[in-house]
């Protein structure tokens, strides 16, 4: 039925999938719904096209990052992220906002080389060679090197197998605006064959790490006691319970995982809305998170010397402002303008500080009011909706589901019912 579906096109792709899952004409309409990328923009980006899927944008707001005001905008599905982000922004914005800093942009590509006898030996013909083999690598992307950028060095590693020692080759380099994954897959298989020549071995595995620890961003922020203070708790309490509540992230992995999920919420949801991979985001924050063999939580808490309290977050962010798909992805490149983020390590700093900012708020809730009262309010919303409700009838729902602590489909269907 789905044979050669690729080649079809998208609307000759619709009826045969009417016919596999018996779609109406209703659900039909859907799958036509056009949005903010075009139809054919989409079917040339990805195969077997049908649609487009949205997620809501909104603007995370009061962020100030090194004296620079954002409005950021964010795609997410999830309740609460925007506005957790937001008030935290609020709070560390009060304090001075935040400092970030960036380590510069080395991407890494790896060549994994086997069969090498002698690794001295070929470690130091590598070395030997490094000009020429930089050289190579340059003359498969001169487009890179013309606008200033390239293969800078490369760095060999040795890597254990319970089977064998593989001699693996890093070749860093400086991608400018792009993420470089395809710069970089271009790069390391022009360098195999000369690679290949000069330890003796063979090249079967040649791609980028996603593991881009050459290219790190770090934010920080400093909250004086008298700005955390709740309606029950004073400012040194919630100060001492953010602390702890690093500490526990820091010793038990169930807690990390969430701690970092936490902080991912906001990171994956601006670099979503700039157009980015966001799994290879990912990917790499997760990986540098563990890269000394424990998984930890990415960021710190912890309290200075007047007793404020200091956060501080570093991951890698291979972030781009150009390439994958970003230029034919309207809403991508508007980001880029609404931000007014003028480059990619400057898209890297606003990232890690609006995870940063999406960690303070979470913690500070967790550890005051709970996490559920200020999710619940638009978790309630979906929920009146998923049920039926429409226009108004959307809030009041919600509303008397929050009142009773209830917050679920069947209540909301019998509080609809009830109202009509
Ligand atoms: P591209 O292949 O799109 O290359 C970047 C493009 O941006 C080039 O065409 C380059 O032009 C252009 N460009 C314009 N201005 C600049 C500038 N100032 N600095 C740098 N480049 C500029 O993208 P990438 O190489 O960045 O690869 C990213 C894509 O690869 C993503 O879609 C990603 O999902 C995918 N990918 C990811 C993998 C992974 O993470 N493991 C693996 C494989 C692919 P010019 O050619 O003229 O230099």
């Amino acid at each position: 039925m789905f044979e050669g579906y690729y080649k079809k096109s998208r609307s000759e792709r619709l009826q045969i999938l009417r016919d596999y899952a018996g779609l109406t004409d209703a659900e039909l309409a859907i799958l036509n719904h056009e949005g903010a990328l075009p139809f054919e923009t989409a079917n040339h980006m990805v195969e077997n096209m049908i649609s487009t899927f949205q997620v809501p944008l909104g603007l995370g707001l009061n962020m100030v990052v090194n004296g620079k005001k954002y409005a950021v905008p964010m795609a997410t599905e999830e309740p609460s992220v925007i506005a957790a982000m937001s008030s935290a922004s609020k709070l560390i914005a009060q304090s001075g906002g935040l400092k970030a800093t960036s380590s510069g942009r080395l991407m890494v590509g790896q060549m994994a080389v086997y069969g090498v006898l002698n690794f001295e030996r070929a470690k130091q013909t590598i070395i030997e060679h490094q000009t020429f083999l930089l050289d190579v690598a340059n003359a498969a992307y001169p487009s890179l090197l013309k606008r200033g950028g390239g293969a800078r060095e490369l760095i060999v590693r040795e890597v254990e197998t319970t089977e064998e020692k593989i001699f693996v080759v890093h070749l860093h380099v400086e991608t400018l605006e792009a993420m470089g994954a395809n710069m970089i897959n271009t790069m390391v298989e022009a360098l195999c064959p000369d690679i290949e020549r000069l330890t003796g071995g063979t090249a079967e595995m040649k791609i980028l790490s996603n593991l881009t620890d050459q290219a790190t961003a770090t934010a920080t922020c400093t909250i004086p006691t008298n700005l955390l203070f709740t309606k029950n708790r004073s400012g040194e309490e919630v100060r001492d319970r953010i602390v702890r509540a690093f500490a526990f992230s820091d010793a038990d992995i169930y807690r990390a995982a969430t701690h970092n999920k936490g902080i991912m919420n906001g990171i994956d949801a601006v670099l979503l809305a700039f157009g980015n991979d966001v799994r290879s985001i990912e990917a790499s924050a997760h990986a540098f998170t563990a890269r000394d063999g424990r998984y930890r939580p990415m960021s710190r808490w912890s309290v200075n010397a007047r007793g404020d309290l200091v956060g501080e977050l570093t991951l890698p962010m291979p972030v781009a402002t150009v390439g994958g798909s970003i230029a034919i992805s309207p809403l991508a490149t508007l980001a880029k303008k609404i931000a007014k983020v003028e480059n990619a390590e400057e898209l890297a700093m606003l990232a890690v500080s609006v995870g940063l900012a999406q960690n303070l708020a979470a913690l500070k809730a967790l550890v005051t009011e709970g996490i559920q009262r200020g999710h619940m309010t638009l978790q309630a919303k979906s929920t009146a909706i998923s049920a039926g409700a429409k226009g108004e009838e959307i809030e009041r729902v919600a509303e008397k589901m929050l009142e009773t602590g209830q917050i679920n489909l069947s209540e909301a269907k019998k509080i609809i019912e009830e109202e009509r």
